[in-house]
Formats: structure tokens, C-alpha cells, sequence
């Protein structure tokens, strides 16, 4: 049976749309334009439908990345930086082609950890980010990485999302990667365990499935943790495989597509 709270999503307007590396780039770090293009045109669909769509993108040290032809993700931090520089640019050079297709304009906001705990620069955020929607605008945000430090690194996007999720009173985060949500025992290539279609509450036993081996970012415990937060808010969140077919557009029909982690409480 389909959750109940599954039926609610088509009327989910304002959207944030979490998307990993693995979602927009193959096996080499080179963004595939065919999975770019894929993502670009979901989305479009949505806001045919009168959606606001925040999408909140990884991507860039991986495209810096493949820029470059470098053999591996560099490991000491002001390299990794200067990639993600190198990638950013890229990242949103190719949204902005493939969004420009269908005449849709999008922005980038690039944001740091101290945007989420400093009140005036959180108040900011939250007013561009409304005037951006106002605009018809599809903003795409990312973490400041070129001038992060430890201190003030968010660190993944998963979190990231969760934060944009909040701030922006969203109806719905949808966190896309390549596995396709929760599941209960190991999860590899070849052999994955069950998938749980829906978590009712993050608890310490459902963190304690995310799979420490799970390759990636942040992986699936960041993910958990960030549909914690913004489930916690009210906010309900799905965790899908970007790779699927339609994925957005049956995640917002309420489809049981990936797991589904249920609000905690009515959003205020
Ligand atoms: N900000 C990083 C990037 O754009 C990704 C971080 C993450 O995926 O969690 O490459």
C-alpha cells in the first residue's frame, strides 16, 4: 500500500532537489551531458506545473576534476579547491546551457556554514533565495567551496540541502544519487538487501543502517541525518536514484519510488 503521505506530495509546491555527483557525471568525472540533459528536462516538467524548484547541486570538484584530466581528487585542501573553482564554472556554464534550451533562467548561489548560523547572513539567504523563486527563477546552490575552511565547511550536501530545505519552507526535498533509497542489509552492485519504502521516524537504529561503506560524498549517513533535520522542520523527504526514468516526475506524483521519511510534524 502507498503511503498516505505519498498522496500529499503532487500538492508539494516549493521543491528542493538534492543532486550528487554520480548523478550528473559517468565513471570518469566528466559530466554526461545525457544525464545533465535528463535532470534539465524533469525539472522543466515540474515547473510546467507551477512548481518552485530549488535545486541544490554537487558536481563541481567533480567536473574540475575531469577539467583538468587529473587522475584522482586531489587530497590537500587548497588543491581540492582550486578544482572546485575550476568546476563550479562548469557546473553552471552546462546548467545554464541546457536550462537556456527551454528559456529557463537559473542562478547560482554559493553558500558557506556561516550562512546558516549567523542570523543576518541567514536572513539574506532566505530573501534572495524568495526574490530568485518570485523571479521564475530556478536557483542553483552549492557549497562555497573554494574559500571553505574546516571551521565554516556545511562539509556535504546532503546537510547542505536539508539547510536550503528549511530556510526556503520547502514542501518537499528529494535527494537523488545512485542508489535508489534506504535499505535494510548490505547494498552493493550485485546484491542489495530490502528497500524500505518508508521511515517514519529517524531513529538511532535507522542511522544505524546507513552502510559505512557506501561509496560517495557523504554517503548514506549524511543523507539520513539531513532527512532528520528537515523532517524535524516538517519537512517530508524521498531519497531516489536520479538514474531512474522520470524520477522527479514520479517522486512528485506521489509514486513509491525510493523511501520516503515522513515529517515529524505539520510544517508551521
Ligand atoms: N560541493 C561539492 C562539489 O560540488 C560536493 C559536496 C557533496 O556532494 O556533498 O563537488
Amino acid at each position: 500500500m502507498v503511503d498516505k503521505e505519498r498522496k500529499n506530495l503532487p500538492k508539494a509546491k516549493r521543491i528542493v532537489v538534492k543532486v550528487g555527483t554520480r548523478v550528473l557525471a559517468n565513471g570518469r568525472s566528466r559530466l554526461d551531458p545525457t544525464k545533465v540533459g535528463k535532470l534539465v528536462e524533469e525539472t522543466v516538467k515540474l515547473r510546467t506545473r507551477g512548481k518552485k524548484i530549488i535545486i541544490v547541486s554537487s558536481g563541481a570538484i567533480g567536473a574540475g576534476v575531469g577539467h583538468l584530466n587529473l587522475r584522482s581528487r586531489p587530497k590537500e585542501m587548497p588543491s581540492l579547491q582550486a578544482v572546485a573553482a575550476v568546476g563550479q564554472g562548469i557546473l553552471m556554464q552546462v546548467y545554464s546551457k541546457y536550462f537556456g534550451d527551454y528559456e529557463q533562467p537559473v542562478a547560482q548561489m554559493l553558500l558557506t556554514g556561516e550562512d546558516f548560523t549567523d542570523s543576518k547572513r541567514y536572513h539574506n539567504f532566505k530573501n534572495t533565495l524568495a526574490a530568485l523563486l518570485k523571479l521564475g527563477v530556478i536557483p542553483i546552490v552549492n557549497e562555497n567551496d573554494s574559500v571553505e575552511v574546516e571551521e565554516i565547511r556545511v562539509g556535504d550536501n546532503d546537510t547542505l540541502s536539508a539547510h536550503v530545505a528549511v530556510g526556503s519552507g520547502a514542501d518537499l526535498l528529494v535527494i537523488l544519487s545512485d542508489v535508489g533509497g534506504l535499505y535494510r542489509g548490505y547494498y552493493g552492485k550485485k546484491k542489495r538487501g530490502e528497500l524500505i519504502r518508508t521511515v517514519e521516524r529517524v531513529t538511532p537504529e535507522v542511522e544505524k543502517l546507513a552502510n559505512s561503506s557506501f561509496r560517495g560524498f557523504g554517503g548514506m549517513l549524511t543523507k539520513i541525518r539531513a532527512a532528520k533535520m528537515a523532517t524535524r522542520a516538517g519537512i517530508p523527504v524521498v531519497i531516489a536514484n536520479g538514474n531512474q526514468k522520470n524520477v522527479l516526475e514520479r517522486v512528485s506524483a506521489g509514486e513509491e519510488i525510493g523511501t520516503i521519511f515522513l515529517p515529524e510534524r505539520r510544517k508551521k
